[in-house]
């Protein structure tokens, strides 16, 4: 049965969970707050499925029958605008709901829990636009993915590239109506950090009166410069600070909230078994100076032939432009490089562990960072800010 002895070798994926016959895996949070299988060894039948099935145990590095790349906007610009950058996920979702499909994604539950659901309309893709930053509990998305797909049903699944592999090894086969997208992973952040930070606001803003979380709203300065906002359910804001202040996305992009595996992620490659990845496209302006309209634009590397044929179709729902491979890859080094990570990391755990809120004490709103905040605020405002993030990015 599994064992977790080295925790950078366990992405949480939960393809053991899914795969055990005797339903005596769960997945439990550690003390650090993150998921990780445990075996119930009495129910165990020792079958061994769940090592058999592990995609880091059983990692063999795929090969993409294509790595074409294309820069994609979705049309439809409220789409686009409440999609984290092109609104590629939204156009695949079209494909697949137009033919009586089902659509997999993270989301948040309500309690602010980040968790992969379900959806089979156009209403509740909503639930899954966006990037949440911290891990997605898999629960049993992978049993519900196998069923669709037995009903003949067309399913779209999206998650990280840890995800993805999990579900393609628990599935063990191909499947003709399957459609998988992974992305261009950073890194993930811990869900017991995310509950302390919302414990954290929460001491400030009236948590249950929240509806609607985004990690990157574009609606007040656009894509270059996107704001964690709180709204809601009549849509007014309650919380919103932008990546130098927010205490949540700085232990993100610090590498400090991160989960071990993050660190010697396996999947950061360019070939993937899935159809599509999808990422951010900030220099979008080096492609084609008419798209650059601070709306947002996805990269979008095709891996499959099923996915180039999908793409034909989706002229209607996205524009298109197939941008030289190399050097879109090379643009992004999230792609192939794991994060490196922080000095703070251990203070900050061990903070973590002893049951006081950490952000208490770490990612505080000092006045250097209240300086880069009204800086950066101001920058924005008069249009400069792109020019400056452009010019010191090279
Ligand atoms: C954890 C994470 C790290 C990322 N790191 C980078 C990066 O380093 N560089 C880069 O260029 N792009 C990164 N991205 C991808 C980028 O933010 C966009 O998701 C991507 O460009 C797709 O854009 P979209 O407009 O189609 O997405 P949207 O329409 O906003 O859809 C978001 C999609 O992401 C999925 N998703 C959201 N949160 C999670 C989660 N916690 N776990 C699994 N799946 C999730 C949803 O299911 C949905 O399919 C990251 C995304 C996530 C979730
Ligand atoms: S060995 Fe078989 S029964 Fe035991 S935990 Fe693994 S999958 Fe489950
Ligand atoms: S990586 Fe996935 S399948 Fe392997 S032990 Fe961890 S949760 Fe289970
Ligand atoms: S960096 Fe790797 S291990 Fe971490 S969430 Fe992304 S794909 Fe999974």
């Amino acid at each position: 049965m599994i064992e977790i002895n080295d925790k950078s070798q366990c992405t949480g994926c939960a393809a053991c969970a899914n795969v055990c016959p005797s339903n005596c895996i769960s997945m439990f949070q550690d003390d650090e707050g993150f998921y990780y299988p445990v075996v119930d060894s009495e129910k165990c039948i020792h079958c061994e499925l769940c090592i058999k099935t592990c995609p880091v145990i059983n990692r063999r590095t795929p090969e993409s029958e294509t790595r074409k790349v294309y820069i994609c906007q979705n049309v439809d610009l409220k789409i686009r605008k409440d999609s984290t950058s092109g609104g590629v996920f939204s156009a695949l979702s079209k494909y697949v709901l137009d033919r009586n499909g089902v659509v997999f994604g993270a989301e948040f539950d309500r309690n602010s829990i980040v968790r992969h659901g379900m959806c089979d309309n156009t209403a509740g893709l909503k639930r899954f636009r966006g990037s949440k930053y911290v891990q997605s509990f898999i629960g049993s998305s992978y049993k519900l993915v196998k069923d669709e797909l037995n009903k003949d049903r067309w399913v779209l699944f999206t998650g990280t590239p840890c995800q993805i592999e999990g579900l393609h090894s628990y599935l063990g086969k191909e499947y003709k109506k399957l459609i998988l997208m992974d992305i261009v992973c950073y890194s993930i952040s811990s869900p017991g950090v995310w509950r302390q930070f919302l414990d954290y606001v929460g001491k400030n803003i009236p948590l249950d009166k929240v509806s609607c979380i985004k990690f990157r709203d574009k609606s007040k300065y656009g894509y270059e410069y996107t704001l964690m906002t709180f709204r809601d359910k009549e849509g007014k804001t309650i919380y919103s600070s932008g990546p130098e202040s927010n205490p949540m996305l700085r232990s993100f992009v610090s590498n400090t909230s991160t989960r071990p595996s993050c660190y010697a992620c396996k999947f950061k490659t360019i070939d993937r078994v899935s159809d599509y990845t999808a990422w951010d496209c900030y220099n979008v302006y080096k492609y084609n100076k008419n798209l650059d309209d601070n709306l947002g634009t996805s990269h979008l590397m095709v891996h499959s032939s099923k996915g180039l044929e999908i793409l034909k179709t989706l002229k209607r729902e996205m524009s298109l432009y197939q941008v030289n491979a190399e050097e879109a890859v090379a643009s992004e080094p999230a792609m192939t490089q794991c994060a490196v990570p922080s000095d703070m990391r251990k203070p900050f755990f061990k903070m973590y562990r002893s049951g006081n809120n950490v952000f208490t004490r770490f990612f505080q709103d000092t006045k250097r960072v209240k300086v880069e905040r009204l800086l950066r605020s101001v920058l924005s405002r008069i249009g400069l800010y792109k020019y400056i993030k452009r010019l010191m990015k090279g």
